[in-house]
């Protein structure tokens, strides 16, 4: 674990006082405690934490405590792992209701949740599909008709049955697949938050690459954690710059896996709706008060687009996204909702309502 001073990577912007003069802050991080900063791979992405700590000691244990966790979910959720529940439920619930522990139910409910709330637009389902397209392994490919076609009838969420009484999950159609690749990071994000603050942290920052932050309070006499929303077509530049404090940001993008055929880009994020690649918009960045939220809802805004997508985030207080559509030559920015202005076009505050201290 390091001390972080110095300028750090293309991801985040370490504060520079420019918005310094909005008002108190909760929770400050006592004084003398020194930010701190760590990377580690996991989840097929870098995780970076920032947080305050009193020294050295007490950040590396901190930031031990939360790789573990991290790394303890993706043994759980990832269907890259045989071993993982989730793979386990994949394999047998199509053949028998399958009895899973609290955690894993408990995020497979809400992820049912998300997918009717969102019309199937995000739907935990997901997995037929996106091994179909050859998204799974980074092998994209147009599939032939048929296979697409076989794929479409393993895919929908309604064919997920949960039974809260039993914890049972089970599917009613075989062959189906459960893809926590859309929610995932947003959720293990959550627990980190949770995890330091219940050791007493007061100002942390976790990001799963540039797809997911989550932010504890904020940095001393900051609005919020500086986050980079990168321009999709040359991510080297600066769409916005959110300061999140107590929230979460997700970026959904096109670039992160796809592949071109015929001059049009084939993205990994599908509508499930027509088992083909949303193509709306480029990039959609949602801010909502947990990781979990605004993960789910950024893969849901991409598949719907600008109407749909905002329709889907009025109906939601607390949350805010900004759209990117267009060419590079036409780039149109549209934004919902949820921010505070920061000062200029491009700097924006997010901070929820949070019940409780
Ligand atoms: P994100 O980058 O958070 O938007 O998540 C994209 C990932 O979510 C993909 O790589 C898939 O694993 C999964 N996914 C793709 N399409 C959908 C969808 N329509 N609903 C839910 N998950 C999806
Ligand atoms: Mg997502």
């Amino acid at each position: 674990m390091t001390t972080t001073g110095s300028a750090h990577r293309w991801l985040l912007l370490l504060l520079v006082g420019a918005t310094a003069a909005r008002g108190a802050i909760a929770g400050p991080p006592p004084q003398g405690d020194s930010l701190f900063h760590e990377v580690r791979a996991a989840m097929g992405t870098t995780f970076d934490l920032f947080l305050y700590a009193p020294d050295a000691v007490q950040a590396e244990a901190l930031a031990e405590a939360a790789f573990e966790e991290i790394e303890r979910i993706e043994a759980t959720f990832s269907t890259y792992r045989a071993s993982s529940e989730l793979s386990r439920i994949n394999r047998l619930a199509g053949h028998e209701p399958v009895t899973t522990d609290p955690e894993v139910f408990g995020l497979l409910e809400r992820a049912r949740v998300y997918s009717a709330a969102t019309g199937g637009a995000f739907d935990i389902t997901v997995g037929a599909l996106m091994k179909t397209w050859g998204f799974f392994r980074d092998e994209g490919r147009y599939p032939p008709p048929d296979t697409l076609a076989r794929a479409r009838t393993r895919t929908g969420w309604r064919h997920l049955l949960m039974d809260a009484r039993g914890r049972t999950v089970a599917f009613a159609v075989a062959g189906l697949e459960l893809d926590v690749g859309g929610i995932g990071k947003g959720y293990a994000l959550d627990r980190v938050a949770a995890l330091l603050r219940a050791h007493g942290v007061h100002a942390a920052l976790i990001g799963s690459g540039t797809s997911s932050f989550v932010a504890l309070g904020a940095p001393p006499g900051e609005p919020g954690w500086a986050v980079r929303v990168p321009l999709p077509f040359d991510r080297e530049q600066t769409l916005s710059t959110v300061y999140l404090r107590d929230g979460a940001l997700s970026t959904s993008g096109n670039y992160e896996r796809f592949f071109d055929l015929d001059g049009r880009r084939y993205s990994h994020i599908i509508d499930p709706r027509t088992g083909v690649p949303a193509d709306h918009v480029v990039q959609v960045t949602v801010v909502a008060p947990t990781g979990e939220a605004s993960d789910a809802l950024s893969t849901a805004v991409f598949v719907l687009g600008p109407g749909e997508g905002a329709a889907l985030l009025a109906d939601r207080p607390g949350t805010g996204a900004l759209l990117v559509s267009g060419t590079p030559g036409t780039v149109h920015v549209q934004r919902l909702g949820g921010f505070e202005d920061a000062g200029d076009d491009a700097s924006f505050i997010y901070s929820p309502e949070r019940d409780g201290p």
